[in-house]
């Protein structure tokens, strides 16, 4: 049975977050975590095409705190340097994908690397925010690494998708999440007709990062995201022109949703623990093993 298009996301608010990262918010947690879970936010970072920076300091966003969520940062062009409050850092290029869980607390700023500044050139990324369950939120943080080479790309009908996390057939991608969920990395050919088996009782986002598509008689254009119904197995994507798409699918988290900027918990006490937490510098945990 087809998943159906229950809606078509599609928001046009751009920001910059620091001044490295020119995103626009596919989706978000607000207002209805329920439809997304266990996802609360996607944002697409460029395409942008940056001058050679002359400045000492790269481009990017200064320190800042994360609980109770992971932060999966996937890059198709540029390079970005992650360093944090456990003494994991780290770079990562064009393919390669950082998956941090921040767990009870990471403190750490985002900034092109160095070369990239200097040599400036085009950007373009994803970050998406993946909640924890309830029982996972305080957990000590921890950092994947996960470069391109280690990550399956397989054949579909009219193009190729990579498996960051999740499974497709017996691949499995080399992501280790806390609760079930697919992420791939889709790109098809114009005119592709491809069909996607992804499990029934996933909530299911397709979103457009290039290109145009058609599900369920339904046209998806670039930034926006088709939500698909619980119900159903399996999706039939047209591709309308060359198309990029995320493809991210999962079992719904089935708890309460309270975020406040770079904090999401189950619970409004919760939050005003981790600002107070924040705020007394309780933030430095030592990084899981
Ligand atoms: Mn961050």
């Amino acid at each position: 049975m087809m998943k159906k298009v229950v809606k078509i996301i599609h928001t046009h608010s751009r920001h910059w977050v620091g001044n490295g990262f020119p995103v626009r918010s596919l989706f978000s947690y607000r207002p209805d975590a329920q439809e997304v879970s266990p996802f609360l936010l996607f944002d697409y970072v460029g395409p942008h095409f940056f001058e050679p920076h002359t400045e000492e300091k790269p481009r990017g966003v200064g320190l800042h705190p994360h609980r109770g969520f992971e932060t999966v940062t996937i890059v198709f062009d540029g390079e970005v340097s992650h360093r944090d409050s456990t003494g994991g850092g780290g770079t990562i290029g064009p393919g390669d994908v950082q998956w941090m869980t921040a767990g009870g607390g990471i403190i750490h700023e985002e900034y092109h690397s160095l070369g990239f500044s200097k040599t400036g050139g085009p950007f373009r990324a994803v970050q998406l925010w993946v909640n924890l369950p309830q029982k996972s939120k305080m957990m000590p943080p921890k950092y994947q690494t996960i470069e391109q080479n280690e990550i399956p790309r397989v054949d579909v009908v009219g193009g190729s998708m990579r498996i960051i996390a999740g499974a497709w057939g017996d691949i499995q991608g080399p992501a280790k999440t806390h609760t079930p969920m697919n992420i791939w990395d889709l790109k098809l050919q114009a005119d592709a007709k491809t069909e996607l088996v992804i499990p029934k009782d996933h909530n299911t986002l397709i979103a457009v990062l290039s290109g145009h598509i058609t599900i369920d008689d339904q046209g998806v254009g670039e930034a926006e995201v088709a939500l698909l119904s619980q119900q159903g197995d399996t999706v039939l994507i047209t591709a309308d022109g060359a198309s990029s798409l995320m493809i991210l699918s999962g079992l719904p988290i089935d708890e309460p949703v309270v975020g406040y900027g770079p904090f999401v918990m189950n619970t409004e006490a919760e939050i005003r623990q981790a600002v107070d937490d924040y705020n007394n510098n309780r933030f430095t945990f030592a990084q899981e093993q």
